[in-house]
């Protein structure tokens, strides 16, 4: 099935087609292990963290999901995870979890490697177009290499940094790509192209992280980052913890305008954004007291031309689920 059959069909479908439910199933077991009786996060598992991006400052509760506490920033608007896992569990659970395990056969999914290489295709295009044709590309957080692999195709010459060994594995087997297991291996080499594929959001300690890569940047080159877990999307807002994207692995939601700031701190500014998916059919599964991931069917909460209008509104960066940043040298 096509992804456009299969998106056609409602996100429930593309959920099932991609394998996601079982994945979130066993997630769920995964969230379990992190919580004491009472449901809160075991103590000696956690630590508390200021905005990814201000530092220490004020932050206020906006809501709890699975004993992890999410605050929003009041000077940029991030919303963060405030108690989070450390930083050793976090690597343990990426590395050896077996559910960490099962989100590599997501991405292997046929519906799953359909949706990705149509998004890799359209953010080259933009890229490309930016910059005049391919040149040589480092992909941070490669996971199984299907993005290096269209941009090899296209003409790129690639690089990939991918810290976990199975997903490095599968990357060999999947697509003959050799990844490194650090940035560092690359420290010396200077790229046109750095990708963060819904990486960032992840890391503990994201200006960090940019700005370990903003000097591998060659002269006019380009930092592409897809950024999931938008906290500016109508979806998020409306949905609360009810929506997929708030979940413990996922530290930091960024809006197009905090992450801004955050590229800033790195010496990087944004140069083009683009808003990616409007998640308005599971909202409005939300508004009819529905399990937001079932397939969209009869009555709809709003009329045809109202949502039709919002979905059209909720593609916008400010409004989207995800965003797209294309960054350069400040
Ligand atoms: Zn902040």
């Amino acid at each position: 099935m096509s992804y456009q059959e299969t998106r056609n069909q409602g996100v429930a479908a593309y959920v099932r087609a991609t394998g996601r439910d079982a994945y979130w199933h066993a997630l769920a077991e995964q969230r379990a292990q992190f919580v004491d009786e009472h449901g809160r996060l075991r103590r000696e598992l956690a630590e508390e963290v200021p905005c990814a991006v201000c530092g220490p400052g004020d932050a206020v509760l906006v809501f709890e999901k699975d004993g992890f506490p999410y605050l929003r920033c009041t000077s940029c608007g991030t919303v963060f995870i405030g108690t989070q896992l450390r930083e050793s569990v976090l690597d343990e659970f990426w590395s050896a979890a077996p559910v960490a395990a099962m989100w590599l056969d997501v991405l292997l999914s046929p519906a799953q490697l359909e949706f990705d290489r149509r998004k890799f295709e359209h953010a080259l295009d933009d890229v490309e177009q930016l910059r005049g044709g391919p040149g040589r590309v480092l992909d941070v957080g490669s996971s199984v290499g299907t993005f290096l692999d269209v941009a090899r195709a296209r003409g790129w010459t690639v690089a990939g940094v991918e810290p976990g060994e199975r997903a490095r594995a599968l990357a060999r087997e999947s697509y003959g790509l050799e990844l490194a297991q650090d940035v560092a291996d690359h420290a010396h080499e200077r790229f046109d192209l750095v990708t963060f594929w819904e990486v960032v959001e992840h890391t503990k300690r994201p200006v960090e992280l940019l700005g370990l890569v903003a000097p591998l940047l060659a002269d006019h080159g380009v930092l592409l980052s897809l950024v999931g877990g938008n906290a500016g999307s109508i979806a998020n807002r409306v949905m609360r913890a009810s929506s997929a994207a708030f979940d413990f692995a996922r530290l930091w939601y960024f809006t197009p305008s905090s992450y801004e700031r955050l590229l800033a701190r790195a010496g990087l500014r944004g140069v083009e954004l683009r808003g990616v998916l409007g998640e308005i059919d599971t909202a409005m599964n939300y508004l009819r007291y529905d399990d937001p991931y079932r397939p969209v069917f009869e009555e709809p909460v709003l009329a045809e031309a109202t949502i039709s209008a919002l979905q059209a509104e909720s593609e916008r960066p400010e409004l989207a689920y995800k965003f797209l940043s294309l960054a350069r040298a400040a």
